[in-house]
């Protein structure tokens, strides 16, 4: 599935970092973001202070990973790496904290999956620099105090609204990735085939650009799909027509949706009459977990007005029903 951004193959990942923008000038789009962390990581390291807690929140494959990178890089700290549901115990985040030095970036992945275990020591540890930590256990156990080093957590997570309140409100610095234009997609599509020495057209890399669901790690993996099939059926340059034939070929249509994208609106419009649907009852049509959907597929069908999310359940709008090719019943929304 191409548009499953949140799993990878080991190569895929190598490449993925290899394209990875390594400083905050390489870091297309999400202007606001970055002029509000230009800000902030120039103050911190004038006072040499550890920058303050940052949340990225976005769907998948927007750059999470890579700004938190590019933050540590910029602070010229070391960047420890983890994520949610790697720490299951609180011994897990303690062995991590313990080991920071002074303002070192500290990046958790899926932060909204901490168990709340886990979660209660990370309080302090972001509030006072400070973590409680057991010994021993049952009427020996006693609770010991341990100082760390300042230091910055950048959490990630695809929705805001699954964090805890006593965590959210930990952050000092909030920032929503949003999905890239494709003027946005295009640079970074001609930066990537540049490193991966292919030759790509300007019109073929807007092609791509725009059949990438506005986000980067689509435009890349597209991209080195399209190469392969210009390698083989072409000479080689991505021009906009072996972009088109590739594309097509990989099942994305030309307003950039692949296969489930289109399950998703053909069960709203068919099975449900154009909605309102439930999350639960989409799954189950389109047999696909409702975290994925609300997580990856949905967004970006919200973000282009195909569909609705409304308290009753989703709606499909007139533009999907056009998309589909199937005439509208007399009083939709949309
Ligand atoms: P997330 O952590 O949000 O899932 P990543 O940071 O892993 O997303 O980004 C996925 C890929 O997309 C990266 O390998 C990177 O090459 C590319 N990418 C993401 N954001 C940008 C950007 N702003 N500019 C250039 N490339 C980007």
């Amino acid at each position: 599935r191409v548009v499953a951004a949140a799993t990878s193959s080991p190569q895929e990942e190598a490449l993925e970092r290899a394209l990875r923008p390594k400083q905050l000038d390489d870091y297309v789009g999400q202007t606001k973001a970055r002029e509000q962390l230009e800000i902030f990581i120039g103050a911190a390291k004038k006072r040499n202070e550890a920058l303050d807690h940052v949340l990225l929140f976005g769907p998948p494959g927007l750059g999470k990973t890579t700004l938190s990178h590019i933050i540590a890089a910029e602070l010229g700290v070391n960047l420890r790496q983890t994520s949610g549901p790697v720490l299951e115990k609180p011994k897990d985040l303690a062995a991590i904290l313990t080991n920071l030095e002074k303002n070192d970036v500290l990046f958790i992945d899926e932060i909204h999956r901490l168990s709340p275990v886990v979660e209660e020591i990370l309080y302090p540890a972001l509030e006072d620099y400070q973590i409680d930590i057991m010994i021993g256990e049952g009427p020996a156990a006693r609770s010991i105090k341990l100082d760390l080093q300042p230091f910055t957590l950048v959490g990630a997570t695809t929705r805001a609204g699954m964090l805890t309140n006593p965590l959210r409100d930990r952050f000092g610095i909030v920032a929503r990735l949003e999905f890239y234009s494709d003027e946005e997609l295009q640079r970074i599509v001609t930066r990537s085939a540049q490193l991966l020495n292919a030759a790509i057209a300007p019109e073929g890399a807007l092609e791509i650009a725009r059949r990438s669901r506005g986000t980067p790690r689509i435009a890349n993996r597209l991209l080195r799909r399209v190469r392969d099939y210009a390698e083989v059926k072409g000479d080689g340059l991505i021009s906009k027509l072996i972009a088109d034939k590739a594309l097509a070929m990989l099942d994305v249509d030309p307003r950039g949706f692949d296969l489930m994208d289109r399950k998703l609106l053909e069960a709203v419009v068919h099975r449900f009459d154009g909605g309102p649907v439930g999350l639960d009852n989409v799954a189950a049509a389109i047999g696909e977990e409702s975290g994925t959907i609300e997580d990856v597929i949905e967004p970006y069908l919200i973000q282009q007005g195909f569909l609705q999310r409304t308290p009753r359940g989703r709606i499909a709008t007139l533009a999907a029903y056009r998309h589909l090719g199937v005439t509208p019943p007399a009083k939709t929304s949309g």
